[in-house]
């Protein structure tokens, strides 16, 4: 009889428990479901900013039709600007829209999402100093990734190479997939493997890369796919390869960004040129 009430009282306490964790799960579901509201208008300079990025690597071949350019929003660190899922040399101003860190859109207005938003939420969670971020497929990139050869810095614009590029092997944390950063949980062991790194390789897939600015990851982005260019063109020539020493990286990247804007100048009124 003892029992018979015990397992009746226990039965009645899983079932409670039950229909407060089904409460529990939905109202979840039901915030995860809630579009965030907007932090309000940003500049349009950056926009256009974000705009000529996007157009900029299309045009020196780091984005193809896939590929994208963030940039957290400049009045409250929690949100990011991206645009629609749209090939990056075809996006305009008004593609752009607001996400929340976990890569909800403020205001979707029906316009498809790109799959591999998560990357941009997940490392703006784990990186309060960066301010842009890109992914790119940059074939050049791939040899390095599917390799042991180290990514290494083998000219001035690419001193940033010397603080280490680590590759993600998305085997390592989730089995066989279709290599796409499709969740928060991937993205944010993408944000693991890239630490404090200024860039991450993707294996068999393509790379991150991260900066303090528009222009810094935009500069980044051209010149890492040119460096591992540029690295294997030296390495074909067969013997020693000299790097840059450490040093010489170092006291270049104290004045990384020095004739940066002249560059972006060229770059954007050349990338914008074509629409
Ligand atoms: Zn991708």
């Amino acid at each position: 009889m003892i029992s018979k009430l015990q397992h009746r009282r226990s039965g009645r306490t899983i079932w409670f428990a039950m229909s407060v964790a089904a409460t529990l799960c939905c109202a979840s579901v039901v915030v995860a479901q809630t579009s965030p509201i907007s932090t309000g208008p940003v500049d349009p300079q950056l926009i256009e900013d974000l705009v000529a990025a996007n157009r900029i690597l299309a045009d020196q071949g780091v984005l193809d039709g896939w590929g994208h350019v963030s940039v957290r929003h400049p009045r409250d660190p929690n949100r990011y600007l991206l645009s629609r899922s749209r090939a990056p040399e075809l996006i305009d101003a008004e593609d752009i829209m607001e996400f929340d860190l976990d890569s909800n859109p403020v205001d979707a207005k029906g316009r498809s999402l790109y799959t591999e938003r998560f990357i941009h939420g997940e490392i703006c969670k784990a990186r309060p100093d960066v301010i842009a971020i890109v992914h790119t497929h940059a074939p050049a990139l791939i040899p390095f990734g599917i390799s042991k050869v180290p990514l290494k810095p083998v000219y001035l614009r690419s001193a940033f190479i010397a603080a280490g590029i680590p590759v993600f092997e998305i085997r390592e944390r989730a089995g066989m997939t279709d290599m796409l950063i499709r969740d928060h949980t991937l993205g944010r062991a993408l944000a693991d493997a890239l630490a404090s790194h200024p860039a991450a390789l993707m294996r068999g897939h393509g790379a991150v890369i991260v900066g303090p600015s528009l222009q810094r990851v935009v500069g980044r982005s051209i010149f890492l796919p040119l460096n591992a260019t540029l690295q294997m063109q030296a390495a074909a020539l067969g013997g020693p390869i000299t790097y840059l020493d450490p040093e010489e990286a170092r006291k270049i990247e104290e004045r990384e960004g020095y004739g940066l804007g002249r560059a972006w100048e060229a770059w954007k009124r050349k990338a914008m040129a074509k629409h």
